[in-house]
């Protein structure tokens, strides 16, 4: 008898460098054994050292992308990247507001991109209300870094922007991961549970793996969401998804830039 996977969704930008973005997301969802189905928002021009260009795809081919595979899939569980423009970000809302509505123990993951790994600019800053209206409110789980909460909130105090985003609905995970210059070796992931959410909110101390690396971010959303598709509550797909992602930076391996990508292949999951 054929077996049968949980499907996740990943929404996202393509890096053809293979470092980050939709198949950083890829590589993860289906070594945590997901069936991953793609549709991407934006076509950067990248190499493994620079991001040169983000294209968006075309809005309306985005949504007959999302309208087809609402008739035939159901997802366990979404995660959201790079959305490209505000149009993308649009449709995009309005399949979440409306899947979730339809099925709402449907876990989404919305990780919220700004820039690329280089720090160059893959969102415009207007999009962002369009984020924080339309689609967060919506989502299971918010993965920002320090930089990005705040970009989020215009707030300087990460307080006062973490609270205000959990205001919002979804639940928060604060990623310490930037901070790569922490005197005591490890960093602080933290997660504030949102309005629409139940649980305790948590702190986690983890050791930090030295270097340079290219789509962590993606990789640790979207452990979260292989995780929660496979029926893990929110809490615990974390401390799993934080543990994944230690272990692809242990074996991490180099690109051309000498910038380390996660060896997403080298986990056996615990699913
Ligand atoms: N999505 C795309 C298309 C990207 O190119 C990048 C980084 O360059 C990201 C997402 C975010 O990557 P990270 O996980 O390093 O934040």
């Amino acid at each position: 008898m054929s077996q049968t996977l949980p499907a996740v969704l990943v929404i996202a930008g393509l890096d053809p460098s293979g470092g980050a973005g939709i198949l950083a997301d890829v590589q993860t969802i289906s070594t945590l054994n997901c069936h991953c189905a793609t549709v991407i928002t934006t076509n950067t021009v990248q190499d493994s050292s620079r991001l040169y260009q983000s294209n968006p795809v075309a809005s309306d081919i985005l949504e007959q992308q999302l309208r087809r595979l609402e008739s035939d899939f159901h997802f366990s569980a979404i995660k959201i990247g790079a959305l490209g423009s505000i149009s993308n970000a649009r449709v995009v809302a309005q399949y979440i507001q409306q899947i979730t509505t339809q099925n709402p123990s449907t876990a989404v993951i919305l990780d919220p991109v700004l820039k690329a790994t280089d720090g160059n600019r893959l969102s415009h800053e207007s999009l962002i209300q369009t984020l924080l209206d339309e689609i967060l409110p919506y989502c299971t789980l918010i993965t920002p870094n320090e930089p990005e909460l705040l970009a989020l909130t215009g707030h300087s105090s990460s307080q006062q922007a973490v609270n205000q985003l959990a205001s919002l609905g979804a639940s928060v995970l604060v990623t310490g991961g930037h901070n790569r210059d922490s005197n005591n070796h490890r960093l602080e992931n933290t997660l504030v549970i949102g309005r629409h959410q139940q649980g305790q909110s948590q702190q986690w101390s983890i050791p930090l793996i030295n270097g340079e690396f290219r789509g962590t971010g993606c990789t640790l959303s979207s452990a979260i969401a292989g995780y929660m598709a496979h029926g893990h509550p929110l809490t615990e797909a974390i401390i799993h998804a934080q543990s994944f992602v230690s272990h692809t930076l242990e074996n991490a391996y180099t690109l051309p830039s000498g910038q380390r990508v996660p060896l997403r292949s080298a986990t056996i999951p615990t699913t």
